[in-house]
């Protein structure tokens, strides 16, 4: 006690354990200590733990319109630590912010579920409508190596011989659900990377004419023109984009025929699901949309593939696959994945160079190649092909849906917003002004908060999961993931 020695041992080892400190776990003490720092947690776990959080620094004041009185002030520069307040980045993609890509997966569930069952302002009077699910393919570039949930060989051809670049046609491998080799082409050279390339950039307009042609032979089996078309029937869809191994986008679709008024008017006698189904296969075996003429390509004529998937999304029977929940569930997971998830990459290309550096497979880095080179000739400019490199030439959205199908993520945010402004204030129906004033300050963490972020991340995550599986025992339905 009070010994210089034994003083001087303990500071001695109490700098050593600072020195053995990472800088990381430094940054961290420093985060604790600093003023605001619960108000500062509470912030990133309002945003569930947001990967690249944006910070706000603004004011809002809301003032009953005919008095003047401030009912609600609340400035960032006052109440929140360092003047600033985190708002979530809302992508969409898993790979770039788990959290808020859970948040947009539950929302495109929402979305897509009251389209098939109504809810949200959606009639539950939909779920009555004719109502397709399809999966639309895109057409054989080459062959691949592939896999089957049955674990067959490749392709097993035993006297296959070998192409015009002497290698073999077949192949006998079982391949392993992680072999880089699926999705690669059986040979590069006899693999068509413009027909590839040109589809992508044509699936867009492929699309729109398969829902015109569709409209087309309803009318015209209905015995109506197609201008008179839209005061009997409405055609509505919401649909998403899934990248495959080979590079090639599959459409997953929710296709529902309403009355003329949309989701509320009762669709026509003659809308059935089984017309609606034999249209859609006739459709979809008959379009086809053309690149402009290239004197270097020549003429390629886009079209779907021969593969085309078409289920009536039923009522909610028990081990029924295709139930509304499972329809909304499987958009809603795909929502998240990108041509990441497929091995590519998500930020978009400057220049020819940068694809040498991605971390991407050679049979994709052949397709981003073939994309570049075709943006410079002057007859496909239209397709701004330099652009979509990153996206192997496609340029559509990941969700797209018609006007109609049923609400949209704006009306499912404001929705969360005024739920959560409702619960401070202005229950009764006092008519407000609101004057607001934000600009960006910055984004990100440093080292130490990121490791904070990801565990609350980690920790709202897993305890979803537990409520998830707990309703699951309960109902065997999904709980309201994207209300919270
Ligand atoms: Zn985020
Ligand atoms: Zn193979
Ligand atoms: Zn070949």
């Amino acid at each position: 006690m009070g010994d210089p020695t034994t003083a001087r041992r303990s500071a001695l080892q109490h700098a050593e354990r600072l020195r053995a400190l990472t800088e990381t776990e430094r940054d961290m003490i420093r985060l604790v200590n600093r003023d605001g720092f619960g108000r500062w947690l509470e912030q990133i776990q309002n945003i569930d733990g947001c990967t690249h959080p944006i910070y706000l620094a603004g004011r809002t004041t809301v003032r009953a319109k005919q008095t003047g009185v401030v009912l609600h002030h609340y400035d960032t520069h006052s109440s929140e630590p360092g003047g600033v307040l985190a708002v979530r980045c809302r992508n969409r993609r898993h790979s770039v912010c788990p959290p808020c890509s859970r948040l947009h997966a539950g929302d495109t569930y929402q979305l897509v579920r009251a389209g098939l069952q109504g809810g949200k302002g959606a009639p539950a009077t939909v779920a009555e409508h004719p109502r397709l699910f399809t999966t639309l393919t895109a057409p054989s570039f080459g062959a691949v190596h592939s896999r089957d949930a049955t674990g067959r060989r490749c392709r097993p051809r035993r006297d296959a011989g070998n192409c015009e670049h002497g290698r073999p046609l077949g192949c006998g491998i079982r391949h392993s659900e992680n072999d880089p080799l699926l999705g690669q082409p059986i040979c590069a050279d006899c693999y068509d990377y413009p027909a590839h390339v040109l589809w992508h950039a044509h699936v867009g307009e492929l699309w729109a004419r398969t829902v015109r042609t569709i409209r087309r032979h309803l009318a015209s089996t209905a015995g109506i023109t197609q201008t008179d078309f839209r005061n009997h029937a409405r055609l509505s869809f919401a649909k998403v984009a899934e990248y495959q191994r080979r590079g090639a986008v599959h459409f997953h679709a929710v296709i529902r025929l309403d009355g003329p008024d949309g989701p509320d008017t009762a669709p026509p006698d003659w809308a059935t699901a089984s017309l609606l189904e034999d249209v859609i296969r006739n459709a979809v075996a008959t379009v086809s949309a053309s690149p402009p003429y290239s004197t270097g390509l020549g003429e390629y004529v886009c079209r779907w593939g021969t593969q085309l998937d078409v289920h009536s999304i039923k009522e909610s029977i028990k081990d029924e696959l295709i139930t509304p929940d499972a329809v909304a569930a499987y958009i809603g997971k795909y929502i998240s994945k990108s041509v990441g998830d497929a091995g590519g990459t998500d930020r978009p290309i400057k220049s020819q160079r940068e694809i040498d550096f991605r971390k991407v497979n050679r049979h994709l880095r052949t397709l981003m190649y073939t994309c570049w080179r075709f943006g410079e000739l002057p007859e496909l400019q239209n397709l701004k092909l330099q652009k979509w490199t990153h996206t192997l030439g496609f340029r559509g959205h990941c969700l797209s849906k018609s006007r109609r199908y049923s609400t949209t993520y704006w009306a499912l945010r404001d929705g969360r917003t005024n739920y959560l402004r409702g619960a401070l204030l202005f229950r009764d129906n006092v008519e407000t002004v609101t004057e607001s004033f934000w600009h960006y300050a910055w984004s990100g963490y440093t080292d130490g908060e990121s490791t904070l972020a990801t565990g609350i991340a980690h920790d709202i995550a897993q305890s979803r999961q537990l409520t998830r599986e707990v309703l699951a025992d309960f109902d065997g339905r999904w709980p309201d993931d994207a209300t919270d």
